[in-house]
C-alpha cells in the first residue's frame, strides 16, 4: 500500500539541472539567481518590487517590521490559519486578536471584521495596526472590501498568500498588492511552487522593499548614500538597524525560478483534481468546497477541504479521518484554531467568540491534492470516504 500525502512537490529533471548549474557556479548564495527569481516573481504577480527570504515566516516578520509594528500595537488575523500568520505579531512585541471565519469561503469573515472594527471604535478600544488576511486554501479574500475598511479604520494590510500564488482576484494575480501594502508567499514543498524552504514579499512601495532588503541581511548597507559617515575605505559598510539573516540561497532561488516556469501546469492539474473530487463527492453526505459567486476569480487549490456533518452517514469526522489514515491516505486538518494553541492560552481568548471556527474545527478534513496525484489514488480516497465500516482495511 503506497502512502498518499495531502500535498507534495513535483520535481522534474529541469529543476535538478537548474539547481546543479548553481552548485557548479561561483555563488551558492548572494549571487545572480536570487535577483533573477525576484524579477520573475515581479513579472508574474505584477507587483513593482519583490524580495525573497528563507521562509514565509521570516517574510511575515519583516513585513510587520517594515510596516512599523511594535510593542503595544495590535494585529488581527483569521482564526483559521497556520500559526505563522499570528506569530509575526508576537515577534514584534505586539498583541494578536482573531476574526472568525466565513463558512462559505473559509476566509476571515469580512462582516465579522467590520462589526468588530465598528465596536472597537465605538467603545474606544484599540484598533489593529495591521490586518493579516489569509487566502485560505488558495481562494482569494474579497480584497476590495478589505481595502475600504483599511481606509476607513487606518490599518495596514498584509496578504498571507502562502496558499495562493497563481490565484486570481478581479482579473489580477494575487501578489499584485493592488488592495494591500504587502503580499507574502511561501515556497515550502507542500505549497504551489517550492524552493525547498523559501518565501517572498511583494509590494509596490519602494521604501518597504528597501526596508525588507536591509532587514533580511543584518540591517547592513553598502550604499554610501544611506550611510551616516563617509566610508573609511573600500571595505566599509554600515549596520543601520538590527536585522537578521533571512536570505534565500541561490540554490533555492534557482529551484524556485524553475518551478515558477511550470506554475500554469501545476495550477491546472490542481484544478483538475478539485473538479474531479467535486464530481465524485457530490452525492455523499459531506460538504465540498463552495463554488465562487463572483467572476474574475480563481483559486490556486492549495487545499481541498471537506466537512463531515455531525450526523453524517459516512461516520463522524474522527472516524472518517482515522479510516483514511489507517489506509495510507495522509489526510490532514488545516488548521487547529490558533487561539486554541497552548502558546496563545496566556492571552485568554474565548472560543465561544469564534463559533464558525469551532464548528469548522469539528468537521474539516483536508484531502490529498497535488499535481502528481494519480486518478487511481484519488479513486482510493473516494472509496475510503464511502466505506462506513470503521477501521477495516479495504485495500
Ligand atoms: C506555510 C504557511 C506559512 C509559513 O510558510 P513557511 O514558508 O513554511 O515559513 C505561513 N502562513 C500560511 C497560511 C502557511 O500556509
Amino acid at each position: 500500500m503506497t502512502y498518499v500525502p495531502y500535498g507534495r512537490q513535483e520535481i522534474s529533471q529541469v529543476d535538478i539541472d537548474e539547481v546543479s548549474a548553481v552548485l557548479n557556479s561561483d555563488f551558492l548564495t548572494q549571487g545572480p539567481a536570487v535577483p533573477m527569481f525576484e524579477r520573475a516573481l515581479a513579472n508574474f504577480t505584477g507587483a513593482r518590487y519583490v524580495k525573497v527570504t528563507n521562509s514565509a515566516t521570516s517574510a511575515l516578520h519583516l513585513a510587520c517590521l517594515a510596516l512599523g509594528l511594535q510593542a503595544g500595537d495590535l494585529l488581527w488575523t483569521s482564526a483559521i490559519t497556520f500559526v505563522a500568520s499570528a506569530n509575526c505579531a508576537l515577534y514584534c512585541g505586539a498583541r494578536v486578536d482573531f476574526i472568525d471565519i466565513d463558512p462559505l469561503t473559509l476566509n476571515l469573515s469580512i462582516d465579522s471584521l467590520e462589526s468588530r472594527l465598528r465596536a472597537a471604535r465605538t467603545q474606544g478600544d484599540a484598533l489593529p495596526k495591521i490586518l493579516v488576511v489569509v487566502h485560505f486554501a488558495g481562494r482569494p479574500v474579497d480584497m476590495a472590501r478589505i481595502a475600504v475598511l483599511a481606509d476607513e479604520y487606518g490599518f495596514k494590510v498584509i496578504e498571507d498568500a502562502s496558499h495562493a500564488i497563481g490565484a486570481v482576484y478581479r482579473d489580477e494575480r494575487i501578489g499584485s498588492c493592488k488592495y494591500s501594502d504587502i503580499t507574502v508567499f511561501s515556497f515550502h514543498p507542500v505549497k504551489i511552487i517550492t524552493s525547498g524552504e523559501g518565501g517572498a514579499i511583494t509590494t509596490n512601495s519602494k521604501s518597504i522593499a528597501r526596508e525588507v532588503e536591509l532587514l533580511r541581511s543584518h540591517g547592513i548597507t553598502r550604499d554610501s548614500e544611506e550611510m551616516s559617515k563617509s566610508p573609511d575605505g573600500p571595505w566599509y559598510y554600515e549596520q543601520l538597524k538590527l536585522g537578521f539573516n533571512y536570505r534565500m540561497t541561490d540554490i533555492q532561488a534557482a529551484l524556485g525560478a524553475s518551478q515558477l516556469r511550470k506554475i500554469d501546469e501545476f495550477l491546472s492539474k490542481r484544478e483538475g483534481v478539485a473538479s474531479r473530487y467535486d464530481l465524485m463527492l457530490s452525492d455523499l453526505d459531506l460538504e465540498i468546497p463552495k463554488p465562487f459567486h463572483q467572476g474574475g476569480m480563481s483559486s490556486a487549490w492549495h487545499l481541498y477541504v471537506i466537512q463531515i456533518p455531525e450526523e453524517s452517514e459516512l461516520g463522524n469526522r474522527n472516524q472518517v479521518f482515522e479510516r483514511l489514515r489507517a489506509n495510507g491516505i495522509g489526510v490532514n486538518l488545516h488548521y487547529i484554531p490558533v487561539y486554541r494553541q497552548p502558546m496563545y492560552a496566556q492571552f485568554g481568548y474565548d472560543p465561544s467568540k469564534f463559533p464558525e471556527s469551532e464548528k469548522y474545527y469539528k468537521q474539516a478534513i483536508s484531502l490529498p491534492i497535488f499535481p502528481g496525484l494519480t486518478q487511481d489514488d484519488q479513486n482510493r480516497v473516494v472509496e475510503l470516504l464511502k466505506a462506513k465500516t470503521g477501521h477495516q482495511t479495504i485495500f
